[in-house]
This record gives structure tokens, sequence and C-alpha cells, in this order.
């Protein structure tokens, strides 16, 4: 894949290929990002099966300014106040997600939260005036697992994925941005990264907590609570009950369940991966006593969808 110098020429053709639902690598103050349209789950889908994902962790979607970013979530006083100190820059804001905002399933990882940021890079603004995306981190190059902040680390480890890289040269701080939570009564530090908590603390005018992984609100090590059904899950399901919705998986779906998706008939991982979060939901809703699964190859994205489905069945 062919690494551009980042002149307006490219970005416009970057711009044209996230439009094609292409994957675009580009820089930020922070790292490289892989870049997708939000919008379009098969091109979000993609980013995933960059290797390193083995879960869908939800992405923060890269906007250039709040009037953009509130399209997708809308600003309490809060969040407005340290978008104003903080944008453009490291700061990324877990908002409310519009019910309408377009923004594909697989971004938020099926929650109604979003993560929102507007990077303090002239590469990716022009980019992103063109195109709002999600983007996540690209895998640690090298055996050091050096933070890809070089156009060079990210073609050495990315191969084909991204239909181009824009090249920015390094990028300046090299550290991921800092993730508050801007939605119940106190906003909360999901993440600690660029920009420091005092400063936050500062715009605030009290002071603000970190989090605890412990907390039932977070997942170990990744501090997001995760979408989860109230239906109970029943995992590796080869046969259905008839109170129960199938998620069924592939060309032999057993039948007889009160209400059956399947994530792919045609067993393809990409069209299930795309399709999972919104399904388990119409599933929830279907006033099924039980949802069986049906057993999802754990090979390349059956992976991150197997990660999901053990996550949703364990959250109750
Ligand atoms: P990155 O690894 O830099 O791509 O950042 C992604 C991280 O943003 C996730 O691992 C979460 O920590 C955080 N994040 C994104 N969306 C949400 C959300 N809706 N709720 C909580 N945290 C989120
Ligand atoms: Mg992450």
């Amino acid at each position: 894949m062919p690494v551009l110098p980042a002149t307006e020429e490219a970005i416009s053709q970057a711009a044209q290929a996230l439009a094609r639902g292409e994957i675009v690598a580009f820089p930020t103050e922070t790292v490289y990002g892989l870049g997708a349209d939000a919008r379009d789950a098969r091109a979000v889908t993609k980013v995933f099966a960059a290797k390193d994902r083995p879960r869908f962790n939800p992405l923060i979607v890269h906007v250039p300014d709040i009037a953009a970013a509130e399209t997708y979530a809308p600003f309490d006083d809060t969040a407005r106040k340290l978008a104003e100190a903080f944008w453009p820059g490291p700061l990324s804001l877990v908002l409310p997600k519009r019910p309408a905002s377009g923004i594909a399933d697989l971004v938020t990882a099926g929650l109604d939260t979003m993560a929102l940021r507007a990077p303090n890079h002239a590469i990716a603004q022009a980019l992103l005036k063109q195109r709002s995306c999600p983007s996540l981190r690209p895998p640690p190059t090298g055996p050091g697992g050096i933070s890809p902040t070089d156009a060079t680390h990210v073609a050495a480890e990315l191969g084909d994925l991204p239909a181009m890289i824009l090249d920015g040269g390094p990028c300046a701080r090299g550290l991921e941005s800092t993730v508050v939570r801007v939605t119940g009564e106190t906003p909360a530090l999901l993440r600690l990264g660029a920009v420091p908590r005092q400063e936050i603390e500062a715009v605030l005018g009290h002071p603000i907590a970190l989090a605890d992984e412990d907390a039932p609100i977070a997942s170990p090590g990744q501090l997001v609570r995760h979408y989860a059904p109230n239906t109970p899950l029943r995992l590796d399901a080869t046969e259905v009950e008839p109170d129960e919705a199938l998620l069924a998986f592939g060309p032999s779906a057993p039948q007889g369940a009160l209400t059956t998706i399947n994530l792919s008939a045609a067993a393809d991982l990409a069209e299930a991966a795309t399709k999972l979060f919104a399904s388990l939901r119409a599933l929830d809703q279907s006033g099924a006593s039980r949802i069986a699964v049906m057993p999802v190859p754990d090979q390349g994205l059956g992976e991150a969808i197997n990660d999901r489905l053990r996550r949703a069945a364990k959250a109750r």
C-alpha cells in the first residue's frame, strides 16, 4: 500500500478512499491511527481485522471540532468546558450517543455512549474536515512493542490493510489520549494519557477520580462497560429449545427457535462481526427466555466475536 506524503491532493484521495469504505492510516499528535468511515459498518469491520486486535473495544471517533462532534453526541456544560479547553488536542470525551447518530454499532461496541476527539494535527484536521472517522492505534511494531509514531512503523506492520498511509512524519506526543467520561453525575477519568489529570481538574474546578478497574462498571484492563443483553446467553448451542432465540452462524442452523437471526448464513466472519451487536440487541428484545448462540470459529475476526460473546454471557 502506498505511503504518501500528506499533500492536499493525497488528503483528498484519502477522504475518497474512506468514502469508498477503505481504510486509511493517518497521523495525529498522539500516534498513527487506522481510520474508517464511522458510519460504514463494513469498513469498521476491516479495521478490527488488523492483527493484534482480538477484541471489539470501542473506538474513538475523530472529528475536526465541537460542532462536528455535536452531530453525534449532545454536549452538556461540562463536556463543552472540557472540549473548549483541550480541543483540538489529546483528550477523548465519552458522551451519550445520539440514537440517530448513524455511527456503526461496532464503533461503540454496542454501547449507547461513544468516545469523541478532535486531534490537534494539521493533516488529521484536513482529513477529518472531509470525513469523520473512528480510528484505532495500529498494533505496536517490533519486538519492543514500540508505538506507531512514524509512517514507516505503520507500513511495516500492516501490509495491505490500509488503502494508503498519509505520511506526516513522526508524531509529536506518542502517548495516547486521556479519556474522560462525561455521562453521569460526575465526570470520571477512564484512561490516563497525554492531558494530565491536574489540567483537567483545573478546568473542572474539582478533583476527578480515576475509574477503579475493579469497580463494577469497569472490565479488567479496559475501563469500559461492555454491552450485555439482559437475556441470558447459552454459548456453543447446536440445537435449540422452543423458548430460546437463536443467534445462528453458518448454513446449517437448527430449526425450532422462537426467533432466529443468522450472523452470516455464508459463514463469513466479517459479515458476522458487522451484525453482531445489532443482532444481540434484537434477540434481547424478542421475549425469549434465553439466547442460544451457535459456535463461531475462533479464527481471525472470530476470536473477537467469541470474546464479545463470552463477555456478554458472563456479564449478568
Ligand atoms: P484507543 O486505544 O486509543 O483507540 O482508544 C480506545 C479506548 O477509548 C477504549 O479502549 C476505551 O478505553 C475508550 N473508549 C472508547 N469508547 C468508549 C466508551 N463508549 N465508553 C468508555 N470508554 C470508551
Ligand atoms: Mg485501546
